[in-house]
């Protein structure tokens, strides 16, 4: 793994060993999408909120990585710079600030294309769910797996959230999908664009670097996209996939 352009803490030396990486089935029949720089044109959803409220976590992010504190804790130390000076937070607010962020190009014919053959389609973002779902709604994508932010009964956030994809073990998630859809990992395909999408790659039959963002990916993925255009995934897809039975 070529790591000489990466001068931060390698969260690969905190986490368990990678997975063996399955052998790919001749067919794909569930392709798992990141959404942060992949689905949407946008690095980090936790990033774009700090840049709204003027905050920042690259603190937070140091010490998660370096496993100095849990999903849970990252999540915690987030919110409570948004709601900084006592202020509070309606979940919906969240919506207003995510309707800057676009979909990544070529986002809707990728997902439409795809929608033509027997296969499913899911997300699987450590990002935060209020644009996980407002991105599933808008593709029609019916499997979301990401972060989600509590609320109390006044919809204000609470701190607290529940991890459903570990940023740094989406492996794990993998391994939770396989086993509810009944599918064998090699028949799965995955697209991600940074350093942590490399156990989602390795725990999947086809893996798709997509403008990657970071250098240890590429050599983890099966096909690389540059150009900034999702039709190019499909491309690399489709002679994997089987038509919808009529
Ligand atoms: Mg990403």
């Amino acid at each position: 793994m070529d790591s000489s352009s990466c001068h931060r803490y390698c969260y690969l030396n905190t986490r368990k060993r990678l997975p063996t990486k399955p052998e790919r089935n001749s067919q794909i029949k569930l392709v798992l999408f990141d959404m942060d720089g992949v689905l949407v044109d946008s690095i980090s959803s936790w990033r774009h909120v700090h840049t709204h409220f003027s905050t920042n976590n690259d603190h937070a992010v140091k010490a998660y990585v370096q496993g100095k504190i849990t999903d849970n804790e990252f999540i915690r130390h987030d919110v409570n710079q948004w709601k900084q000076d006592g202020q509070h937070i309606f979940k919906k607010e969240l919506q207003s600030i995510f309707s800057t962020i676009t979909l990544m190009n070529g986002a809707q014919t990728c997902i439409q294309q795809l929608q033509k053959y027997d296969v499913q389609i899911g997300i699987v973002s450590a990002g935060i769910d209020v644009l996980a779902n407002k991105v599933a709604t808008i593709l029609n994508i019916p499997l979301v797996y990401a972060n989600e932010l509590e609320t109390d009964l006044n919809g204000q956030l609470t701190g607290e959230g529940k991890v459903h994809v570990p940023l740094m073990q989406k492996d794990a998630v993998v391994e939770q999908i396989a086993y509810q859809l009944h599918l064998h990992q090699g028949e799965i395909a995955a697209v991600g664009n940074s350093c942590f999408d490399i156990p989602l790659l390795r725990s999947v039959g086809f893996g798709i670097a997509f403008q990657p963002d970071d250098d240890c990916i590429i050599s983890e993925a099966d096909e690389v996209v540059y150009k900034k255009d999702l039709t190019k995934v499909f491309n690399h897809l489709q002679p994997f996939l089987s038509k919808k039975k009529k």
